[in-house]
């Protein structure tokens, strides 16, 4: 069943949303990104005279309620956004009689479902070196059955609107899926672009694909890199990362940032890129700055040949121009992680070049999908988020996805 093709008028329809936003000391939602991202779901089943029953986690509570991560705290700004006003189940586990009465038309939004260690069903309070440990486990995955057949009760279909949580089994976003068949669980509209964007750059790849893969660590990445090699044709990789690769290749690289244990794994992807016809970019040149400062003085250098003190902080000037020439060319784009430290103004240079020559790219036809926190806030940051074709809400459920593993919350609709 699809969201698009099913019939809700009547029916109870329980949807996992991701409502995790950021919140002010005050309790007031700094970012409602989140929210908006799960209306179009949210409005099909109203608009069709379905009940709504809201299900979310917020933070990590650990498994015990706290009100600082309480839903409660967004009731207001989820009856706004939705036009209708939202009831809120103080208990989500005990919502049996609200979920009961809700009328056609009508909202229940449920407590934070991680106040319930059952949520993630990992054993609380005692440690994995422990001999109980297994045997803990166990129980808990039996109470997760149970608590997730709960959540389950309370409708009569089931959503799961949830990118962000899609990569964890939990009693929400998997176990509750076992409850309903297949013509009463689906992905909701949020779910299906990010899978559908997830598509266009594992199988419907128009050529030529280029992935830009950067960020502070190559250890973070390597599942990733190791997959898009199969997939590439051009494979960038900039940011902190790159000093791994000068330094392996022989380079001094100053203090920069420098994985020194990962020295063959580069040599081994350098090779691997080789072996596979898979032309790998990588810097020639970098700004460097003699302390990790925004108000680091400047200079720049061959990215191999960085002077004692000072650290490869941005891409340099060069080295901008050859991942532009590999980025507009390109039909197929994935950015996953800066090209420097883009969090202090005066290193934002490279990653703001890699974001023009993925804009450009763009209104030249190519399908180009952002992913990862961190590039993502650059290109909100650069303001050019109508740039490009699509930017998703997943940070590890998207790298997990490109890694070609299986998300479990996925899994569990789709089979
Ligand atoms: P990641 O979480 O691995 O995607 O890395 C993102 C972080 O990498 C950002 O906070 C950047 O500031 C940092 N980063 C990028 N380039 C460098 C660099 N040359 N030196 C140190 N940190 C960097």
């Amino acid at each position: 069943m699809t969201i698009e093709t099913c019939d809700f008028k009547g029916k109870k329809v329980i949807v996992r949303v991701d409502f995790n936003v950021p919140l002010d000391e005050n309790g007031k939602i700094t970012d409602d990104t989140r929210i908006r991202g799960a209306l179009p779901t949210l409005q099909k089943v109203l608009a069709e005279g379905g009940a709504l029953i809201i299900m979310s986690h917020m933070g990590k509570p650990k498994g015990k309620v706290n009100p600082k991560m309480s839903l409660g705290q967004i009731v207001d700004a989820v009856s706004e956004k939705l036009g209708v006003k939202v009831q809120f189940a103080p208990d989500c586990a005990k919502a049996q009689e609200a979920a009961a009465a809700l009328q056609p038309g009508e909202v229940l939004l449920l407590e934070n479902l991680r106040f319930y260690p059952e949520e993630e069903g990992k054993p609380v309070g005692i440690d994995k070196a422990d001999p109980a440990y297994d045997a803990a486990k166990k129980e808990m995955k039996e109470r997760q059955k149970e608590f997730a057949k709960t959540l389950a009760s309370y409708a009569d279909i089931y959503v799961n609107d949830a990118f962000g949580t899609a990569h964890r089994k939990h009693a929400s976003t998997a176990v509750i899926a076992d409850s309903f068949d297949a013509d009463h669980k689906m992905l909701g509209y949020l779910m299906e672009k990010e899978v559908q964007a997830v598509d266009n750059v594992l199988s419907n790849i128009k050529r030529p694909f280029t992935a830009i893969m950067g960020g502070s660590k190559v250890s973070t990445k390597i599942g990733i890199i190791e997959n898009l090699m199969d997939k590439v044709d051009n494979l960038i990789l900039c940011g902190g990362m790159t000093y791994t690769f000068a330094k392996a290749m022989g380079g001094k690289i100053g203090t920069s940032i420098c994985e020194n244990d990962k020295l063959d794994l580069a040599l081994e992807i350098m090779a691997k890129a080789k072996a596979k016809g898979v032309n790998l970019v990588l810097g020639t040149d970098c700004v460097a700055g003699d302390a990790f400062s925004n108000d680091a003085n400047q200079q720049i250098v061959p990215a191999n040949d960085i002077p004692d003190g000072w650290e490869g902080m941005d891409a340099g000037p060069e080295t901008r121009k050859t991942f532009a020439a590999a980025i507009e060319g390109a039909k197929t784009i994935l950015w996953n992680g800066p090209a420097g430290v883009f969090e202090f103004d005066n290193f934002t240079g490279g990653s703001r070049a890699i974001a023009e020559a993925i804009a450009k790219a763009t209104a030249n036809g190519a399908f180009s999908l952002i992913g990862g926190g961190d590039s993502v806030a650059c290109i909100n940051k650069f303001g050019m988020a109508d740039k490009v074709s699509y930017i998703s809400t997943g940070g590890g459920a998207l790298l997990e996805a490109i890694e070609g593993k299986v998300l479990p919350g996925i899994a569990a609709i789709k089979g």
